[in-house]
């Protein structure tokens, strides 16, 4: 099968073709404007190609309810040009193929679930770190929906006592977001993350943070494995601080073989970055077969 898949970000638009075997056979990168500007040329590179579907991973939010009248909208995204977009219908309409539709971090969830270090787990999670906080949620081998779709990186968190910092989430302040995203990082200690690598304070507060969250996700969702993606986790010290602290904050409450072996259960991205781009060829063959089969 010849499928399309589209990485949509906040900066720029990931396009590639590639088959149901996760084979990516090209790609391109075009960037973020309007949609009046970049859906044409998102729709001129997909048009000749003879897909058979379209799969798209997406910043959002995004309405995933496929009974609401504005599935497959961009909803009340702060990419203030891209508000109340029907980018699911501008696809469907422009290409007549169908097209799956999910986050950006479902997609890399996906990803890794279909092709990666997640494969074969009924319950796994993807989270990045990077300019935003997200979270892709695989619960009982499927991903998580619900009524919007998870938002795991705002959960909200206790403040370090020493840590000063106000938060930078503008809607909760202290959220994972605000308190372990790039610019908070930034923020905080006044220079990014990338020039902060000797400082021991700033990773170890990080872990804290980040355990945290991790600790609640392991509390109410149970995963079997837990990847952490986006850019501040290309610290390469920070995952064995993050895997200390959350054995220390789970407190010996929960024994399973999966928290006996941490290094193996929270893990770095098993897929060279392609596991968002992967995960869109799977939400195309998954719609494919939806609406072709049924
Ligand atoms: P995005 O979230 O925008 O898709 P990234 O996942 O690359 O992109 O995240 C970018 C954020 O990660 C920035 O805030 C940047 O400061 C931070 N970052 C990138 N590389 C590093 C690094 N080596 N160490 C710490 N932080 C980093
Ligand atoms: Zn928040």
């Amino acid at each position: 099968m010849r499928l399309g898949a589209l990485e949509a970000g906040g900066t720029k638009m990931v396009c590639a073709i590639g088959n149901e075997n996760g084979e990516i056979l090209e790609r391109v990168s075009i960037p973020t404007e309007t949609p009046e500007i970049t859906m044409p040329k998102l729709i001129a590179y997909f048009l000749d190609k003879e897909i058979e579907a379209l799969g798209i991973g997406c910043f959002g939010p995004i309405d995933l309810n496929r009974n609401s009248d504005t599935y497959g909208y961009i909803t009340t995204t702060p990419k203030l040009a891209w508000l109340n977009y029907d980018i699911v219908g501008a696809f469907k309409a422009a290409l007549k193929v169908p097209v799956g539709f999910d986050t950006d971090v479902n997609g890399s969830a996906l990803g890794e679930a279909t092709w990666g270090i997640t494969k074969g787990l009924e319950n796994s999670m993807y989270i990045t770190i990077g300019t935003g906080v997200g979270a892709g949620i695989i619960s009982n081998g499927k991903l998580l929906h619900g009524m919007l779709h998870p938002e795991g990186g705002h959960l909200l968190l206790s403040r370090h006592p020493k840590d000063s910092f106000e938060g930078a989430c503008p809607y909760h302040k202290n959220c994972l977001e605000g308190m372990a995203a790039g610019p908070a990082i930034e923020a905080r200690w006044g220079m990014k993350g990338a020039q902060l690598a000797d400082r021991k304070e700033v990773w170890e507060l990080e872990a804290y943070y980040i355990a945290q969250a991790l600790v609640d996700y392991i509390m109410i969702l149970s995963p079997q494995r837990i990847i952490l993606g986006g850019g501040v986790m290309h610290q390469e010290h920070l995952i064995p601080l993050v895997r200390e602290e959350v054995t220390r904050q789970l407190g010996g409450y929960i024994k399973t073989k999966e928290l006996e072996d941490m290094e193996h259960y929270i893990v770095l991205p098993s897929l060279n970055d392609n596991q968002g781009i992967m995960g869109a060829l799977k939400l195309a063959v998954d719609e494919y077969q939806l609406e072709k089969i049924g």
